[in-house]
C-alpha cells in the first residue's frame, strides 16, 4: 500500500488543505505527522500563548481526525531525524508540507529536502508568491502595484473550497508521543481551533459591511479578530478570500461594498508581506530600505520598560500595551499607534518592539509583524513616510472618542472626563519635542545613506 506523510506545521486544518489533498491524491494510507521541534520552542521569539493555542488547535485536529478513522501522530524531536525515523517505520514514499515563507523554515526544509522527498505545496496564501510577480517577473516591493496584479490573479482563479474530507485511511499501529501539557491560561477570548475559526468567520460575514466604517475604532469590536487563526491555518485563506469575494456581490450600495472591498485589501496585506518574506528572507533582520540601516537608535532601556509595561504616560500607547500584555491581541490602530511611538517618539529600534509583540501576541507571524513593524517605522517596502509621527493624543480622541478602550485598560482614568481623557499623564516624553527629534535623526540617516551610496558609486567609477 502507498504510504505518505503529511507534515502539519501551520496548517492546522482539514478543510481545504492542499497538502493534505495532494498526499491523498498521491498514497492509500496517509499519515499525519507533527513534530515539536525543540528549536522553535528555545527560540526568543516564542510566546507561551501563541504556542498554547497551536496545541490547542491541534488537540482538536487530533480528535475530528479520529472521528474519520485516522489520527495525529506527534514526535518531539529535530525534523530531519523524526521524520526519517517516521519515514522508515511506516515506509512511506513521500513526505506532503504547506510550503513557509520565515526564514528559518525556508532553510529547515532545504535542508530536509537534501535528505527526503520533501514535496511542499502552496496554501499560505490565497495566490502563491511566485504568481503574483511584476511583467519582468520580480517581487513587487509596493503595495497598490502588487493589489492590481493580485486581483488580475484572483479573478481567474476559482473561489470554491474544497471540504474536509469525510473519511481518512486507517494508520495502524504507529507509535506516538504525547502533545505538550500546555494550556492557556484563558483561552475564552480566542479559543483554538478550526471549528471557532469558521464559526468566527460566518459571524464576522455578517458584519463585514460595516468594516470601513468600524475597523479603525479602538473602542467597538469593528474587525474579524481571526488574525490567530490565519497565523496556524485553522482556517484557509481560500475561504475568506471566497467570503469577501461573495460580500463584494452581495453588497448593496457603495458604503457596504467598501465594507467588503477594504476587508478583502486587508487580506492582501496578509498576502503581500508573505510574498515580501518569502522573497526578501534578509528584512526579518535588518531595515528593508536602506536609510533604516544608517538609524542611530537612542535604544533607552528605561524607555523601552515603560513603553513596554505601558507606563508612557500617554493612554492610547499605554492602553494597548496593557492590552497585549493581559490578553495576547492588540487592535490593529494600536498596533499602529504603539510601534510609531517606540520607533519615533523613543527612537527605539523596530527590532526590539517586534520582538516583544513576537513574544506577546497570539498571531505573532514573521511576516505580518515584520511588515507592521517596519512599514511604522519607515524602512519597510512600501512604509509610511518617515515625517508622519503619530500624534498619540490626536489618535486617541479620534479612533476612541469618549475613551471607552483606554479606561478598559487603565483603570485609574475611569474617572476622567471625556474631554481629557488622552491627554498624557507625566509622560515620559513631550510629543512635540519628541516630534522634533525623530524628524532630525530620520534626516540625519537618509544624509549618511545618501553620502555612503554616493561613496560605493565613487569606489565602483
Ligand atoms: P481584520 O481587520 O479583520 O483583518 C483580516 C485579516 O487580514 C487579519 O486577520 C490579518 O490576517 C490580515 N491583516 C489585516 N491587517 C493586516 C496588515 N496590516 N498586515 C498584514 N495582514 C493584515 N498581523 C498578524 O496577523 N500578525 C502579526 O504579528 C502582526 N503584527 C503587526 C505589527 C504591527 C506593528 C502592525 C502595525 C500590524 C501588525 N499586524 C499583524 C497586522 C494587523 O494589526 C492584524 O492582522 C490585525 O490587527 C488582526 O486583527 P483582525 O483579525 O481583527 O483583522
Amino acid at each position: 500500500m502507498k504510504t505518505a506523510i503529511w507534515w502539519i506545521r501551520r496548517d492546522v486544518r482539514l478543510e481545504h488543505n492542499a497538502a493534505l489533498a495532494a498526499a491523498l491524491n498521491n498514497a492509500e494510507r496517509v499519515v499525519p505527522v507533527f513534530v515539536v521541534d525543540p528549536e522553535l520552542l528555545a527560540s526568543p521569539y516564542l510566546s507561551r500563548q501563541r504556542f498554547a493555542f497551536l496545541i490547542g488547535g491541534l488537540r482538536e485536529l487530533d480528535e475530528s481526525l479520529r472521528k474519520r478513522g485516522s489520527r495525529l501522530v506527534v514526535r518531539h524531536g529535530r525534523p530531519l531525524p523524526e521524520l526519517s525515523r517516521i519515514f522508515r517505520e511506516t515506509g512511506a514514499e513521500s513526505i506532503y508540507c504547506e510550503q513557509d515563507v520565515s526564514p528559518y523554515a525556508q532553510k529547515r526544509d532545504r535542508e530536509l529536502l537534501n535528505s527526503l522527498p520533501l514535496k511542499s505545496v502552496w496554501g499560505l496564501s490565497y495566490l502563491s508568491p511566485l504568481r503574483v510577480r511584476k511583467p519582468d517577473d520580480s517581487p513587487y516591493t509596493k503595495f497598490s502595484a502588487y493589489r492590481r496584479t493580485w486581483l488580475r490573479e484572483a479573478a481567474r482563479r476559482s473561489t470554491s473550497v474544497f471540504k474536509a474530507p469525510s473519511r481518512l485511511p486507517d494508520i495502524g499501529g504507529i507509535p506516538s508521543d504525547r502533545l505538550p501539557d500546555v494550556r492557556a491560561r484563558d483561552d475564552s477570548l480566542f479559543p483554538p481551533g478550526e471549528r471557532e475559526a469558521k464559526r468566527r468567520l460566518s459571524d464576522f460575514s455578517r458584519r463585514i459591511h460595516s468594516y470601513a466604517e468600524l475597523r479603525n475604532r479602538l473602542d467597538l469590536e469593528g474587525t474579524s479578530r481571526l488574525s490567530p487563526y490565519f497565523r496556524f491555518g485553522n482556517l484557509s485563506a481560500q475561504r475568506a478570500v471566497s467570503v469577501a469575494f461573495d460580500a463584494i456581490e452581495d453588497a448593496s450600495g457603495k458604503g457596504e461594498m467598501k465594507g467588503a472591498e477594504t476587508w478583502l485589501a486587508e487580506l492582501i496585506w496578509r498576502e503581500f508581506y508573505i510574498s515580501v518574506l518569502s522573497h526578501f528572507p534578509e528584512a526579518r533582520n535588518r531595515s528593508f530600505r536602506g536609510e533604516g540601516r544608517f538609524m542611530h537608535w537612542r535604544d533607552d532601556e528605561d524607555d523601552f520598560a515603560a513603553w513596554c509595561e505601558g507606563r508612557t504616560g500617554y493612554p492610547a500607547v499605554d492602553a494597548g500595551m496593557r492590552e497585549l500584555s493581559r490578553t495576547g491581541f492588540m487592535h490593529n490602530r494600536a498596533r499602529m499607534i504603539t510601534a510609531s511611538f517606540l520607533t519615533k517618539h523613543l527612537l527605539i529600534d523596530w527590532r526590539r518592539g517586534e520582538r516583544w509583540f513576537m513574544q506577546h501576541l497570539i498571531d505573532g507571524d514573521p511576516a505580518a509583524n515584520n511588515g507592521g513593524w517596519q512599514w511604522t517605522a519607515g524602512t519597510g517596502t512600501d512604509a509610511a513616510p518617515y515625517f508622519r509621527v503619530f500624534n498619540p493624543v490626536l489618535q486617541g480622541k479620534r479612533f476612541d472618542p469618549d475613551g471607552r478602550y483606554v479606561k478598559r485598560w487603565l483603570p485609574e482614568l475611569r474617572d476622567r472626563p471625556r474631554a481629557s481623557v488622552h491627554e498624557p499623564d507625566r509622560p515620559i516624553v513631550s510629543h512635540t519635542e519628541a516630534r522634533v527629534r525623530a524628524l532630525r535623526a530620520f534626516e540625519e540617516a537618509r544624509k549618511r545613506a545618501r553620502s555612503s551610496r554616493r561613496h560605493e558609486s565613487d569606489r565602483n567609477d
